[in-house]
């Protein structure tokens, strides 16, 4: 018989800003190639060295794909297959348990962004949790410093729309490697270029995005604020701002000239590592160059004092009014307009809580909370899904000793053997994207992307 080939069009989960669009040939059910849709607006044919390779993912015989129990010690990676029958009955008989005897709370979700998707990410689970009256998870990983940080100057967690870098004509590439992280962002400022735009990279490190600006600015680690406050001071003392859009839509300019008088350049100089001659120079850079867009996106918030890096850097364009222009203003995650324009409030149903509130829980303080013996239910069930806590959550060795406790019950969703899924109870086998239907929201363009199942 012929083999058919057919062509299915999808969008890479990873937590990544570019979020492309691809497509998937599949030859009589097996997935024989995957490459960039080149109808993609923002990833335009190209996806990335690490996802060329997927379908060998896809395809790998170390993937998990039937449900597992236990039967070593934990962490011990020993296992026997289960049916699914055999792993939902286990697992319901364990929480039951667990709620009765303890009260929903007692019940933990831990779950982030291996899977970027409406559907995989962030409904279902919401449901699920609600209904049985768990914890509730605070996501805090990350992203909620720069949305918090940028939000208190901006009033709101939207920026541009990274996209209209194209229109500028001094681009600001502060604390990201574009060319490697947001990689199919650089044709857009390459677009600019070609229309005269000048590129300054600001980073402590010299990254191959460095390597492509005009000017490169190598602050000290951790002083970027300082330099971002002398170039305010520069910019109010040469006159350099835009006193009408200062007036018609900002308040509080008056005690922020107040502060950055003491930020002066030499101040900073010293501070910075760098000379007064380059804070000067790009400070007058950006008070006098139109329009003018700064990028940053998520290296500074997994920093200490990130929020406050957005909160100051997010200043500069309110200062020389750089939002009044196409191609001008400021850019970072913009994942906030999918809170905006996706109404998912379906998948939030406040009757399945019967108005009850829900103990928060921080993901970023696994490692306590399983530890916390002062905690009223302490966690006596912990569901693990789309992520890897063992390994990206902050103190690995406290969030071992709490999956060691003989007194937790463990579950894991996952595609492969990771550290945290080796001291699971029971482990279910998760879908990879070309397995699933999902719609993903980007945070680095403000498309939405379709993502259709491939494969069974
Ligand atoms: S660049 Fe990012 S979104 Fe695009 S294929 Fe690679 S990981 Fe996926």
């Amino acid at each position: 018989m012929a083999s058919e080939t057919h062509i299915v069009l999808g969008t890479c989960h990873h937590d990544c800003p570019d979020s492309c669009g691809w497509e998937v040939s599949v030859e009589n059910g097996v997935a024989v190639k995957l490459r960039g849709n080149s109808e993609h607006p923002f990833s335009q044919g190209e996806l990335c060295p690490k996802v060329n390779r997927f379908l060998e993912r896809v395809y790998s015989p170390e993937r998990i794909l039937y449900p597992l129990a236990r039967t070593g010690p934990k962490g011990s990676g020993e296992f026997r297959q289960i049916t699914w029958e055999e792993a939902l009955g286990l697992v319901a008989e364990r929480v039951h348990s667990v709620i009765n005897d303890f009260g929903g709370e007692a019940v933990m979700p831990w779950g982030s962004a291996g899977t970027q998707g409406l559907i995989q990410m962030n409904s279902l689970d919401r449901r699920f949790f609600t209904k049985i009256g768990s914890s509730r998870q605070v996501d805090s990983l990350c992203g909620a410093t720069a949305k918090v940080g940028a939000s208190l100057t901006l009033g709101s967690p939207l920026s541009s729309d990274p996209m209209d870098i194209e229109f500028s004509q001094l681009i600001l590439l502060w604390g990201t490697n574009t060319r490697l992280a947001n990689r199919h962002l650089w044709p857009f400022i390459e677009k600019a270029r070609s229309r005269g735009a000048k590129v300054v990279v600001i980073d402590p490190l010299r990254t191959m995005t460095a390597e492509s600006a005009d000017v490169f600015v190598q602050p000290l680690p951790g002083t970027d604020v300082a330099l971002m406050l002398a170039m305010m001071h520069i910019l109010i003392r040469d006159n350099l701002v835009d006193h009408d859009y200062l007036e018609k839509y900002t308040d509080g300019f008056d005690e922020l000239s107040v502060q950055v008088a003491q930020w002066t350049p030499l101040r900073a100089a010293q501070v910075c590592g760098i000379s007064v001659d380059d804070i000067e120079s790009l400070a007058h850079d950006y008070g006098t160059i139109r329009p003018s867009f700064i990028r940053t996106l998520i290296g500074a918030e997994h920093r200490q004092h990130g929020a406050m890096f957005f909160r100051t850097l997010s200043c500069l364009p309110m200062l020389v009014g750089a939002w009044r222009e196409k191609g001008g203003g400021f850019a970072r995650s913009v994942g906030s307009y999918a809170a905006v324009n996706v109404d998912d409030s379906v998948f939030t149903v406040d009757s399945l809580s019967a108005g009850q509130e829900r103990r928060p829980l921080s993901m970023n303080e696994i490692g306590q909370v399983l530890n916390d013996e002062n905690l009223d239910p302490t966690v006596k069930a912990l569901f693990v899904y789309n992520g890897n806590p063992l390994v990206t959550a902050p103190n690995a060795e406290l969030i071992r000793r709490g999956l060691e406790r003989e007194d937790l019950f463990t579950v894991v969703s996952e595609q492969f053997m990771t550290d945290t899924a080796r001291y699971a109870d029971v482990i279910f086998p998760a879908c990879t994207q070309i397995e699933q239907v999902d719609v993903v929201p980007a945070w680095g363009h403000l498309y939405l992307g379709w993502n259709e199942k491939a494969i069974e």
